[in-house]
């Protein structure tokens, strides 16, 4: 019996239209656990250095979680890796995740994840039912939005109970800035992975599955279980934040996770008017106690689960209306990743005002900004590609190059750009908090829809600054590793802390869970202490394999270091683990740019706990010493 673990992998090669399923034991687990690790597993042994995003070689990689399916609590995240087309400024390996409940359903059909590689000569979707699979002709649904595809699927399948991830128009169009879909509200937007889909004509996932993931000790896991409700449903508003978010917010109205709105209130203004006006029943992913969505429905534009990002367009407007919600609808239909168009518009906006672009060249109409017709004619351009839409379809940064220096200038060293890095739009800002900084410049990507936990600690929680440190003590080594905005030392506990968030990060990832919840960092009482031991009580209560968090870590460990050997493999160096000039050169209000100087120490420090030499490259000792040899002797350290 298997624990966990429904134990095959489906092999699904396009070219041919062949399905095959291998094991998952030994060859993926228990040592890269699922999900994220899963992923890097197979794109480190399957997928050569170089590989275009768009060939057949490039394999789309998705995976639940190890927990995924069973009733730990938030456990229905799915990851997906391989070249990402989006990744700026040349497609690299990284990941991207969605929520929902296609990932149980894959489980319970019989499958802990899918390889896809090659690429269809005409459109074709996959079709799984309790281990059976198929690849079948999709030439009806080819052109068809988001949501027609899944009832079109549900109707020709006979099952209003199949699950499906689709892309849309614009992933077909191969657009970087495409997202794949679930339901109506859930995405898999960063990396540009809806491209990939379009690029192997693979229009869509249907699955449905009604076996039962077995778990070794059922009784234990609801204990945990019990206990991960009682932090979760407070975790992201403790008493003191509740105090300060039911200010301007009533919490029966919404989960106490939607609170998070109201930090997001000063950049999503009214979206909590929006929500009282037109909806507000909480819905969420399988089996999640905190269900952080909110399903909206405005007569006469349909509805739909939304969540903080798909607010985009409420903040140019500065108030909510019906346009903005027509803009959500807008962008899941056509599969439009809204974090893209949140880093384009003022983007965009700049651009005219700079006379770089008009609206007579782009046929976007600048002077109707920042009312409908502005944003339906932009969201239309992106996902049919038509005239201007095409420069915009590459995402921002391609679509900067392309109109000039000038435009690309901005974006990385004006003072109003929002670029993050690595084509991807600013989320949470290393001129706050310096452990952000050094996130985002050792990944391949934005880290906060997965690195939460230091962000809640300091910027969410509501604690004093006091309170902090006494939690920073116990989750991060040292009351030190946080500090007051723009009060960095760019020292040795900034740097541990953000080795812990993201192996914490590697391990949820890999067991499904879900980063609005986990790590426990946070508990509702004073002192605050919460206990980021529970992923690895809930492993083992699941798989019937006896760990700690301490082993634990070491698999977090191990497939960040693995995430890291196929950057190295790819030519990642030192010089790339950095943040675009803007937040170098630029104050962020009253706070000081980063130290750039200071900042290259902080790499050293980081580089040292993590076992790397100075050049960022993992040393034979530490990849030996995570099992990962053939990895050391691949990369010749
Ligand atoms: S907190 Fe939200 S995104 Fe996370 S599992 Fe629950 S419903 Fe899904």
């Amino acid at each position: 019996v298997n624990y966990g673990w429904v134990g095959k992998i489906l092999r699904v090669n396009l070219t041919d239209r062949t399905v095959n399923a291998e094991d998952t034991i030994p060859k993926y687990a228990p040592d890269f656990l699922g999900g994220l690790g899963f992923c890097a597993k197979v794109a480190w042994d399957e997928i050569p250095a170089g590989t275009d995003p768009f060939s057949p070689e490039n394999k789309l990689i998705i995976a639940p979680g190890v927990l995924t399916g069973t009733a730990s609590p938030s456990s229905g995240r799915v990851a997906l890796g391989g070249i990402a087309p989006g990744i700026y400024p040349k497609p690299t390996y990284t990941n991207s995740n969605i929520g929902g409940n296609w990932g149980a359903e894959l489980k319970q059909a019989g499958y802990d994840g899918l390889i896809l590689q090659g690429i269809a000569d005409s459109p074709v979707y996959l079709a799984i039912h309790n281990g059976e699979a198929e690849v079948k002709d999709a030439t009806e649904l080819w052109g068809k939005d988001t949501y027609e595809t899944q009832t079109s699927l549900q109707a020709e399948l006979g099952d209003s109970r199949v699950k499906t991830l689709t892309i849309g128009p614009a992933g077909e169009k191969l657009a970087r800035a495409a997202c794949i879909m679930s339901g109506t509200g859930w995405a898999a937007g960063y990396g540009g992975f809806a491209a990939v889909m379009g690029s192997k004509k693979l229009k869509a996932i249907s699955v449905l599955g009604s076996n039962r993931v077995n778990v070794a000790r059922p009784k234990e896991l609801l204990d945990f279980g019990e206990r991960v409700r009682k932090f979760a449903t407070m975790l992201s508003a403790t008493p003191k934040s509740l105090l300060w978010a039911d200010k301007t917010v009533d919490p029966a109205d919404i989960n106490k996770s939607a609170l998070r709105y109201k930090g997001n209130a000063p950049s999503v203004p009214g979206a909590m008017r929006f929500v009282q006006k037109y909806g507000g029943k909480s819905v969420g992913c399988t089996g999640c106690p905190i269900s952080c969505y909110v399903y909206i429905d405005v007569p006469g534009i349909g509805g739909a689960r939304v969540h903080c990002m798909q607010w985009h367009y409420a903040v140019p407007r500065r108030r909510t209306d019906e346009t903005v919600w027509e803009s959500v609808m807008i962008q899941n239909k056509l599969g439009i990743n809204a974090f893209e168009i949140y880093m384009m518009i003022p983007w965009l906006v700049a651009m005219n005002a700079q006379g770089l672009i008009s609206e007579s060249d782009t046929g976007i109409p600048f002077s109707a900004y920042p009312e409908r017709e502005f944003i339906v004619t932009l969201l239309n351009k992106v996902g049919s590609r038509e005239g201007f839409g095409d420069t915009l379809a590459e995402g921002v940064c391609r679509a900067a190059e392309r109109i000039g220096e000038p435009a690309l200038k901005w974006l990385l060293e004006d003072p109003k750009s929002s670029y993050g890095g690595y084509g991807m739009c600013i989320h949470d800002d290393g001129r706050e908090w310096i452990v952000a900084g050094l996130q985002w410049a050792t990944h391949s990507r934005d880290p906060f829809t997965e690195q939460h936990d230091y962000y809640d600690l300091v910027q969410w929680s509501g604690l004093s600054f006091e309170e902090q440190r006494a939690v920073s003590e116990k989750a991060y080594g040292s009351p030190d590793a946080v500090h007051k905005p723009g009060e960095q030392k760019y020292d040795v506990n900034e740097a541990r802390a953000t080795v812990l968030v993201q192996d914490r990060r590697s391990v949820k990832l890999s067991l499904g869970l879900c980063d609005w919840v986990y790590p426990l960092t946070l508990s509702p009482q004073p002192p605050y202490l919460g206990d980021t031991s529970m992923e690895s009580k809930l492993f083992s209560a699941v798989t019937g394999i006896d760990t700690d968090e301490k082993s634990m870590s070491l698999a977090g460990e191990r497939i960040w270091n693995l995430e890291r050997a196929i950057m190295i493999r790819e030519g990642r160096t030192r010089n790339d683990d950095t943040l675009p000039p803007h937040f170098f050169l630029n104050k962020l209000g009253k706070l000081d740019p980063i130290d750039k100087a200071k900042f290259e120490q902080l790499k050293d420090q980081y580089y040292n706990l993590r076992g790397w030499d100075s050049s960022g490259k993992p040393t034979r000792q530490k990849l030996e010493q995570l099992g990962l040899k053939d990895v050391a002797d691949a990369l010749g350290v």
